[in-house]
């Protein structure tokens, strides 16, 4: 999962160079998929999805198959743009996200039909597509959720139309562009994902209230499900999280500290299932803290603690939010700020629960550590830093009653045990990819068939063959 900078900034030189050289970033009218205004957005997908409807199931399959290539060959060039474009995360860890996306969202075999026979005959269920579908993408994954949305729905047999975020709409238009590129050189109908050139509010009102879109996805902080959920349509919602991961006294500490530091780094800690706070059993707490600096952690203490959340976050009518410059930057960016010139890929720091590094969902490679005495106050402090957001927890232990303990009380989509929080999402776990993680609305992690209804189809007394 490395790789070296030299190697990122010759790819860099290179991607900007081709970026260029192809206008490939030009959005005047040149990109398949993307319209001056949401209208035209959705008379053309309304169009596309009518074509699609004829389209078989193993076309679909071909499409996807387009898509996946594309984007492993792309997946640099959308890991630059997006750091270039939004300033978050790194190119390194954006290029994993893709090939993930690529190699492990779900096709057309997750729709699995059923069946069910019996003296009364046969009835089929089959998933069907909803139809058009509107999804609004964050800043955080704007390419990869593109893709990944895209491949889901499409082989439940959808058309799309994305409203991404502003400040991400160009590497989200690009990928948009690629897919399209993808479907239409497996001869599927032009505009079948679409979006606009200038992502506003207004645009993503006009989508949501379109009659022809008939289902909602959003995949963002809590004020855009709120949204979405108050819009009278069907919709899935994909929330925040604040991630806590705790270690006990049984784990494999060495282990455990790599993990922590290797998950919440990951893309600057930009993923929603990142870990964000740390709850460690103050036994193992020095030993944790210390094979944590030996694997690319710097800690900071006291006053520095001070000045970095002053870096950090901002405070507005007495709460403390977070300080939107600092998403998703490099660790090195934040000692600097508060004058350590070092190398290192995460900030730890001890800090009390209470802390507004412990209680905020910050993005940013900084990760607090609350020392507790035992596994009933580690499980109490960190269900509680979730905040009720039932997203991702992740805990190291090889003691069996306390995952079991911890799992039932924090009753989250995600929960990863003695492993980074990625391997929730498919890198180095079991089971597939998605960058849409739906836990308020309960369709879990993504794929084809959260993006399909259920259809019925009965024949009485015959077909059967018993
Ligand atoms: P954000 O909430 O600022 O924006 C997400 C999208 O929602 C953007 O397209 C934005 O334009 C839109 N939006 C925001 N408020 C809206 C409103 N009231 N009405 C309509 N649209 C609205 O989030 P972000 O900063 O881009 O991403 C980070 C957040 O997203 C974090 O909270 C993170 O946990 C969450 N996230 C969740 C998942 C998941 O799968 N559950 C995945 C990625 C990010």
């Amino acid at each position: 999962m490395e790789l070296n900078e030299k190697y990122i900034r010759e790819i860099v030189e290179k991607v900007v160079g081709d970026v260029t050289a192809s206008g490939a970033l030009d959005t005047a009218g040149k990109q398949k998929g993307v319209f001056d205004t949401m209208s035209e957005a959705l008379e053309a997908v309304k169009k596309a999805y009518k074509e699609f409807r004829s389209y078989t199931v193993a076309q679909r399959e071909e499409m996807i198959s387009i898509i996946r290539k594309l984007t492993l060959e792309e997946a640099e060039n959308m890991a630059v743009l997006g750091v270039e474009e939004t300033g978050m995360g790194n190119v390194a860890d954006k290029i994993i996200k893709h090939q993930l996306v690529a190699k492990k969202t779900p096709g057309t075999e997750d729709l699995e039909p059923r069946v069910k026979t019996g003296d009364d005959g046969l009835t089929l269920i089959e998933m069907a597509p909803f139809g058009v579908i509107g999804s609004i993408t964050p800043s955080t994954n704007p390419s990869e959720t593109v893709i990944c949305n895209t491949i889901g729905m499409i082989a439940g047999g959808n058309a799309v139309v994305f409203n991404p975020h502003p400040n991400a709409k160009k590497t989200a238009n690009y990928a948009v562009d690629l897919v399209n590129r993808a479907i239409q050189e497996a001869g599927g109908p032009e505009n079948l994902v679409v979006t606009v050139k200038n992502p506003t509010k207004e645009s993503s009102d006009e989508m949501m209230a379109c009659p022809d879109v008939k289902m909602l996805v959003a995949t963002g902080g809590p004020g855009v499900v709120k949204a979405l959920l108050s819009s009278g349509k069907k919709a899935i919602g994909a929330g925040a999280g604040n991630p806590p991961v705790i270690v006990d006294d049984s784990a494999d500490i060495a282990k455990a500290a790599k993990d922590i530091v290797n998950g919440a780094s990951f893309d600057n800690n930009l993923p929603c299932i990142a870990e964000k706070e740390c709850f460690a059993l103050k036994n193992i707490a020095d030993e944790l803290i210390d094979n944590m600096t030996k694997n690319g952690a710097y800690l900071i203490k006291g006053e520095q603690i001070e000045q970095l959340m002053k870096v950090c976050l901002v405070q507005k009518n007495g709460k403390w939010g977070i300080n939107k410059d600092w998403v998703g930057r490099d660790a090195k960016k934040f000692l600097k700020a508060i004058g350590i010139d070092a190398d290192a890929k995460l900030v730890i720091c001890e800090t009390q629960f209470s802390h507004p590094f412990v209680q905020v969902e910050m993005m940013m490679p900084v990760l607090p550590i609350v020392r507790v005495n035992d596994i009933e106050e580690a499980i109490d402090l960190a269900c509680q830093a979730e905040h009720g957001n039932r997203h991702s927890a992740h805990i190291h232990s090889k003691n069996v009653d306390h995952l079991t303990a911890f799992a039932r009380a924090v009753e989250t989509t995600i929960f990863v045990k003695n492993a980074p929080s990625y391997a929730g999402i498919g890198a180095g776990g079991e089971g597939h990819t998605t960058f849409t993680i739906a836990g308020p609305t309960g369709e879990g992690l993504t794929s084809a068939r959260s993006f399909t209804r259920q259809r019925r189809c009965v024949m009485a007394d015959g077909l059967h063959i018993v």
